[in-house]
């Protein structure tokens, strides 16, 4: 296997096996977005002009997305939001929004959109070095919660407006959402099995007459060279969320920079979750969100879920990992050779 960027981060597509026997075409492409995150995007059998056309294309659309909500530009609709301005949203924009807003209520708030202040507060207490005090958390959890995100429509166009304080961030999502938008892209040109794959977040279809699953490696969230083994995907999005790509340091301790918005405390106990639905912005969401609700109520909500399977990795205080999988990942898991882990599958009990 080559050493590619993407090889860093939480997740990597691996040759399948079925794949190897047909010897496939293998197109891919790069480009950045979202601030420095690389895009992969990969057809096979597919025509190159067709393919080249859709990236391109995939790459404009996105540019245009980040245009309207990225909170790091002044401009967006969704810095506007922020300021007070009601604001008109584009048929994308209120997409992507209501998606934000539907998964929120689906994991009983454990994704949230609206957790930016609290998430700014963290970051300042890293700067100082100390963690935030009381009141400052009541202060940023109280300009916090989706109730506070109003969508109003009238005539044929939704209006988008925030209460005081409020900040709506699709951070959590977007990549997702974009890994989405991707292969609908390739789908449409034609591509019958491609992926997209957006700083860890992937999706992956295949709708030639003879599909063959997409091996995904899952990477060690402790050692970035190493894999914690391998899962099966027939097509849809899968996610990892954790710890250990972006943190917060403070006095020594490190912080999870993702937190949770019902305490406004980091969340704690899982390091990561790798988390399989039939889109990347679903799994995007509900990946974060397990991370929050951590292992018992993460499971459980992934048990709830048709369609949704994780695993959810746990660090020891003794050291060492504890790996537990939902019901139906069976052995489309298959964890790494020389991993030396207390491998544990199973359900905390
Ligand atoms: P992800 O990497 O997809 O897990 O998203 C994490 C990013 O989403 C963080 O960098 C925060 O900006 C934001 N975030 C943190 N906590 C939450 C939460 N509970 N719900 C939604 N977004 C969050
Ligand atoms: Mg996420």
């Amino acid at each position: 296997m080559k050493t590619r960027p993407h090889l860093l981060i939480g997740l990597l597509t691996l040759l399948t096996a079925g794949a190897c026997e047909r010897a496939p075409k293998r197109l891919t492409a790069e480009f950045y977005a979202m601030g420095g995150i690389p895009v992969h995007v990969t057809a096979y059998q597919a025509d190159r002009g067709d393919f080249l056309e859709a990236v391109e294309s995939f790459r404009e659309k996105v540019q245009a997305l980040e245009a309207q909500l990225s909170v790091y530009r002044d401009n967006s609709l969704l810095s506007r939001a922020a300021r007070g301005e009601a604001v008109e949203l584009t048929p994308e924009a209120l997409a992507v929004i209501n998606d934000a807003l539907r998964f929120s209520q689906e994991t009983g708030g454990g994704f949230d959109p609206t957790v930016g202040p609290l998430v700014s507060l963290w970051k300042q207490a890293e700067k100082r070095g100390a963690p935030p005090g009381k009141d400052e958390l009541l202060e940023a959890l109280n300009l916090t919660g989706i109730n506070r995100v109003h969508l109003e429509k009238q005539n044929n166009r939704t209006v988008l407006s925030l209460d005081p304080g409020t900040r709506l961030d699709l951070g959590g999502i977007a990549k997702g959402y974009f890994a989405d938008l991707g292969t609908r892209m390739l789908m449409s040109a034609g591509v019958r099995r491609g992926l997209v794959e957006l700083g860890g977040d992937l999706v992956a279809f295949d709708r030639s007459e003879d599909p063959a699953p997409f091996q995904i490696g899952v990477r060690h969230p402790r050692d970035q060279h190493k894999l914690l083994g391998k899962l099966k995907l027939q097509g849809g999005g899968v996610v990892t969320s954790g710890d250990y790509q972006r943190y917060v340091e403070i006095a020594g301790k490190r912080y999870s920079h993702i937190i949770d918005p019902r305490t406004g405390m980091p969340a704690g106990e899982l390091c990561a979750v790798t988390l399989t639905a039939d889109t990347g912005a679903r799994a995007d969401a509900l990946a974060t969100a397990v991370v929050v609700l951590g292992p018992e109520e993460g499971l459980k909500l992934v048990e709830r879920l048709p369609g949704v399977e994780a695993l959810l990795v746990i660090e020891l205080p003794a050291g060492g990992l504890r790996v537990l999988k939902s019901s139906g990942v069976g052995d489309r898991f298959d964890p790494a050779d020389g991993v030396h882990l207390p491998f544990d599958l199973g359900k905390p009990r």
